[in-house]
């Protein structure tokens, strides 16, 4: 490569002299003189196109576009110069033809073109639009600067050349285009490889440049010659272009534009400031009132810098608008996020401290939320959190706002909240969790647990709010989900209550603390105890007897409910053996068994295992679970045909309390209906229709029908009218729960 460039040289020296000395040799021939000033020109740019034939072979298609502009204007050069040799030879006229002028300011376009499309590529990614302006004030400055200082002046110098007017403005104009752009790039490119590339270049077009003014300033005052030193020089500003191509190296140019195109483009505006501010500075200088070309120029310039400055405006403020948004928003859910919420609460402490006036957060979570990310993948999960989040919006009203502060953790801000207020939205959005939520092929039911705290009651801080939102949240977790808690002071003394008993609850077996009660179930028509449920209280040392409802969420969260419902079974099955061995033969035992318990993967072999040990009989036993178990259908299904095929009895508890009751019958392999107490408790004249109508399904399909809570003599008579055999009941009336021993008494 050395080589060929130091060749090169030598022959652009060689060549160029030999050019110089024909001139000279036949300065007083004008015919030898036009032949060798059309013919030298047309080797020349011959050597040059064929100097970029290298680059072309090894650049990429966008380089190589630059490249083919660039050879479309040498080859112009090379036609204008021909035309002028064939109108010598064949018409012997020495005159530089007209069409030569029009194709060599056709070849200067393409030079301009050619420079603009790599200026574009070393913006690359950049928008165009700023950098489009810069160049039109740029050019604004330079043709008034031009103008002012050659054009007119060589029009005013010869009014002969009024007529070609056009053409001494077009050539000027596209050479300060063509030498602007040049050492834009240049500039652009001067810390990568390129530089050298650019460099000759940028001196090929500048040669040219002077070329071309000097040709002008010759021609109008009188003083060119065919024959004069502009010749050599037009030569050899094509030999300049040409030999850049010595430079050009292929892996450095795609890695250098890469790196440093971002780079130069802050520097952009400093030709085009420098540009404007010397014009701004020779207006002043210009004498008189009258409009001038740089007075023209200025103002031009100063339109076009206001139109750009407006457009960039527009862009920033998009560009602002933008980061706003993404500072404020959730990219997954679209909803506001935590650096939102942070900054909402501290203005609505602020004005509602100043104003007197109230608001609540809410604090909501989905319960369960991990398993669906577990079991189903984090993309579900995802979708799952954009749905809710549409759920969660449907149910708010405008004037709140809700907010994703974590994972599954949302916030929700009432503004002027009253406690009704309060209960009324998180009862909304209970509802409307109440459906499950389509993601994909999946049907997903997911509960929120919401916690309230009010400004300024439960606190006015929002540190303090969020705790205690939080504290009511937890405790609504711990009540068994699906629900909202509201802050109170008493709360605190209650989650501190929870929080025991959760760490108790451990060691509550091994302690002997659980004890069964058990209450009757009996036939409606005859009143006689057929059977009996299990029902465990935890007799707490401190605390008394607490309730399974409160402590079965509990084990249920910690998964203690395992262990503790293994205990059940094998103590209600023992019992109900030593019953039928004192002679209650006929007696059944129901155990409650829970959604977590019924689902761990041991529960089959443990109900196996309790019923060796025990050697209850299997048809003696009901197990009694809560449609929650439809959540998992295909494996709950399995499970039941597995103990039905033992012959243990399934009865489905609380029925009509879920929404799935109905598709329950349908799907589940069960024996048993226990209709909710709720249906019955003030008996109107829906609810009887209703205990009827889910009687009689359950009949239709040979399942037997248990009717719980039945507190007084008239709830038993209006079910008896409705009612006939395999109808059961269970319920204060017959029986409340009882110690083991009070219960074998009534049996007798
Ligand atoms: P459940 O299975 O629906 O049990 C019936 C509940 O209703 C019992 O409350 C019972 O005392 C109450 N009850 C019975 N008759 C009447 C009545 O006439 N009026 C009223 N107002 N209530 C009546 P308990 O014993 O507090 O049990 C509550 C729940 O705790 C049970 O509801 C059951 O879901 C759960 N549970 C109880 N023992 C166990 C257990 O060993 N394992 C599991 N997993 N859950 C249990
Ligand atoms: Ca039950
Ligand atoms: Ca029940």
């Amino acid at each position: 490569m050395t080589r060929n460039k130091q060749s090169a040289t030598v022959f652009i020296l060689l060549f160029l002299a030999s050019f110089y000395g024909w001139l000279w040799f036949y300065t007083d021939n004008t015919w030898m003189k036009v032949f060798g000033a059309s013919l030298f020109p047309m080797i020349g740019a011959a050597i040059s196109i064929y100097w970029f034939i290298r680059p072309y072979r090894i650049l990429t298609i966008k380089h190589r576009i630059f490249i083919i502009l660039m050879k479309i204007g040498l080859s112009l050069h090379f036609l204008s110069s021909f035309i002028w040799l064939v109108n010598l030879l064949i018409h012997g006229d020495t005159d530089y033809p007209a069409v030569s002028f029009i194709i060599r300011i056709t070849e200067y376009m393409f030079y301009f073109i050619a420079l603009l499309y790599k200026l574009k590529l070393l913006y690359k990614s950049l928008s165009m639009g700023p950098f489009l302006f810069n160049i039109l004030i740029f050019m604004i400055a330079a043709i008034s600067i031009s103008y002012y200082y050659l054009i007119d002046p060589i029009i005013k110098l010869s009014s002969d050349y009024q007529s070609i007017v056009p053409v001494f403005v077009l050539f000027p104009i596209l050479d300060i285009g063509i030498a602007f752009l040049s050492i834009y790039i240049f500039y652009m490119t001067r810390y990568t490889e390129e530089y050298k590339t650019f460099l000759f270049l940028t001196l090929g077009f500048f040669t040219q440049i002077i070329a071309d003014t000097l040709y002008l300033y010759l021609l109008v005052s009188g003083l060119f010659e065919t024959g004069t030193i502009v010749y050599p020089l037009w030569l050899l500003a094509i030999l300049l272009i040409g030999f850049c191509n010595f430079y050009v190296e292929v892996y450095e140019v795609e890695k250098k534009w890469h790196s440093n195109s971002f780079l130069n483009q802050r520097d952009s505006g400093l030709l085009l400031n420098l540009s404007v501010i010397y014009l701004a500075f020779i207006v002043l200088q210009s004498t008189g009132w009258d409009w001038n070309a740089l007075k023209i120029g200025l103002f031009l310039s100063i339109i076009v810098i206001v139109i750009r400055q407006i457009s960039i405006m527009k862009k920033h403020r998009m560009l602002l608008h933008n980061l706003w948004y993404h500072a404020y928003h959730d990219k997954l859910t679209g909803l506001f996020n935590r650096a939102s919420y942070l900054k909402d609460i501290e203005s609505l402490i602020t004005f509602a401290q100043e104003n007197q006036r109230k608001f609540a957060i809410m604090l909501l979570d989905f319960d369960r939320f991990k398993n669906v990310n577990d079991t189903l993948g984090h993309g579900i999960g995802d979708q799952l959190l954009q749905e809710g989040s549409v759920r969660l919006k449907q149910s708010i009203s405008t004037s709140d706002r809700v907010y994703r502060v974590g994972g599954d953790e949302f916030i929700i801000i009432l503004q002027d909240a009253t406690v009704d207020y309060c209960k009324e939205v998180a009862t909304t959005i209970l509802e409307s969790f109440s459906r499950a939520l389509t993601v994909g092929i999946y049907q997903i039911s997911i509960t929120p647990s919401i916690g309230i705290s009010m400004y300024p009651e439960n606190g006015t801080t929002y540190e303090t709010l969020l705790k205690n939102a939080d504290t009511s949240m937890y405790l609504a977790k711990s009540k068994g989900r699906n629900q909202f808690e509201m802050y109170s002071a008493e709360l605190n003394q209650e989650i501190a209550r929870k929080m025991q008993l959760e760490n108790e609850l451990a060691q509550a077996v091994s302690k002997n603390e659980f004890i069964l009660h058990y209450q009757p179930k009996v036939d409606l028509q005859t009143g006689k105890i057929i059977g009996a449920e299990a029902l465990l209280r935890w007799e707490h040392p401190t605390f008394g007897v607490i309730p399974p409802d409160e402590f079965i969420p509990l084990a249920e969260e910690t998964g203690q409910v395992v262990s503790i419902g293994n205990w059940v079974l094998f103590h209600a099955c023992k019992q109900l053996i030593e019953w039928q061995n004192n002679g209650f033969h006929h007696l059944t035992m129901s155990v409650n068994v829970s959604v977590r318990q019924f689902q761990h993967k041991d529960f089959l072999n443990g109900v196996k295992k309790v019923l060796e040990e025990t050697e209850v009989n299997p048809r003696a036993l009901e197990l009694e679970i809560t449609e929650s178990i439809m959540q998992n259908i295909e494996d709950s299904t399995r499970i039941l045909n597995e103990l039905r095929k033992i012959g243990i009895n399934i009865s489905i508890d609380d029925f009509g309390t879920g929404y799935s009751s109905l598709s329950v019958l349908k799907s589940l392999p069960i024996d048993t209906i226990k209709i909710d107490r709720t249906f019955i408790t003030d008996l109107s004249k829906t609810d009887i229709a209703m205990v009827k109508t889910i009687m009689n399904i359950g009949l239709n399909l040979q399942l037997k029908v248990v009717i719980e809570g039945v507190e007084t003599e008239e709830q038993l008579t209006t079910l008896l009218e409705i009612s006939n055999q395999d109808v059961f009941g269970q319920g204060y009336l017959f029986g409340k729960p009882v110690t083991a021993k009070e219960f074998e008494k009534t049996l007798n």
